[in-house]
């Protein structure tokens, strides 16, 4: 379709997703425990955290095959990072990780909204096999993970808010791999005997928290996910840096044994290892990414291309007043997969149940394709 031919459309159209059958979310019948191993495992997360069984799941593989590159992703803007050492920051242990707690004073400028920081936190490995990382790349594990998590801050008034919804968070991602002794990294590791015990608090000093990334933070893979721990709502624009950080052997091994998933007064103590989720699925979706050494995509995404093509001709066949913006287009349903579509135009009103035009998970393919519509118009 031409550009020209295309402008002639005006741009009316409001798309909504509207869920077609939605399960009422309810607190956990049997409590809010889970863990990464053992009877509450992350294989029986889905029965009582009903997301953590649906779509948009993270962590995933990060491989050539699903990658497209994306001139339009830019180095992120950081506000605020360099935080002043009289500024204290809460470290403290939940049971399954070590966090600490951001100030609201830190956040990023340049994506589609302003995403503050709340809390940074780690995943890793053991001792014996320091491939904790979450996400992978070609199937590779880094020795472990670090996230700063962000809430979207135009939208929501709070975390607890933006939890649950599909662009309530914007996280960073950092790999770490064995090297050279990190100071930056230091100023938190040095705190863990403090916080050995799950519940357990201390404070650390502001320092800058931009050193914790890597120095080259143009290159990342771009995509939507969730959040890798229950709840698991697929609520996440995760943006994972190419380059790992390093930090040393010594450094790891605190990392590694440092901290307990269990009280202090806990006859079983259990060593806070292994938190981290496995891969997840990642059919017909795409990860954007900002870098441009990426192979030829195989034949598998040439026809989840053509399939957001068919997809795009089928819809505007069918109305004439279609076009979406692409911000529009990056509502995520919250509970896949029976859910309807409806564009609601100028003049018509039209519905169609995506479970028939796009059988599968193909949301990622339709959002491609109305992406592309924007585009031509544009
Ligand atoms: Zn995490």
């Amino acid at each position: 379709m031409s550009a020209k031919s295309f402008s002639r459309i005006k741009v009316t159209a409001v798309l909504f997703l509207f869920l077609k059958i939605q399960p009422s979310v309810q607190a956990p019948l049997n409590g809010t425990k889970w863990s990464y191993i053992g009877p509450d495992g992350e294989k029986t997360w889905p029965q009582k955290y009903p997301f953590c069984g649906g779509g948009f799941q993270s962590p995933i593989d990060l491989h050539n095959n699903i990658l497209q590159y994306d001139s339009t992703l830019l180095p992120l803007e950081l506000i605020g990072y360099n935080m002043s050492t009289t500024d204290q920051l809460a470290l403290t242990n939940n049971g399954h990780s070590v966090r600490v707690g951001l100030p609201p004073t830190m956040y990023i400028r340049n994506l589609p909204f302003q995403y503050t920081a709340t809390q940074l936190h780690l995943h890793w490995g053991n001792r014996k096999k320091p491939e904790g990382s979450e996400h992978t790349i070609h199937g590779k594990h880094f020795a472990a993970e670090l996230h700063i998590v962000h809430y979207n801050s135009d939208k929501y008034p709070d975390v607890t808010a933006a939890m649950d919804k599909s662009d309530g968070f914007a996280v960073l991602a950092i790999f770490i791999e064995i090297g050279p002794f990190n100071p930056s990294y230091e100023k938190i590791f040095s705190h863990f005997q403090n916080v050995k015990y799950k519940g357990q608090k201390a404070q650390v000093p502001g320092f800058n928290i931009q050193e914790l990334l890597p120095k080259n933070m143009n290159e990342y893979y771009r995509y939507e996910g969730s959040l890798t721990t229950p709840p698991c709502y697929p609520s996440v624009l995760w943006t994972v840096f190419r380059h790992p950080v390093h930090i040393s052997e010594e450094q790891l091994l605190a990392l590694e044994t440092a901290l307990y998933c269990t009280r202090f007064d806990d006859p079983e103590p259990l060593e806070m290892v292994n938190n981290f989720r496995h891969i997840q699925e990642f059919e017909e979706r795409l990860v954007y990414v900002s870098f441009h050494e990426v192979a030829e995509r195989t034949k598998k995404t040439t026809k989840v291309s053509s399939t957001s093509q068919q997809l795009t001709m089928k819809m505007t066949e069918k109305t004439t007043k279609v076009s979406p913006t692409s911000q529009q287009l990056t509502t995520r349903m919250m509970i896949p997969p029976k859910y309807e579509l409806y564009l609601i135009t100028e003049s018509a009103f039209h519905s169609w149940d995506l479970t028939e035009i796009c059988p599968g998970q193909c949301f990622s393919s339709l959002l491609q394709g109305f992406k592309t519509l924007s585009e031509t118009e544009a």
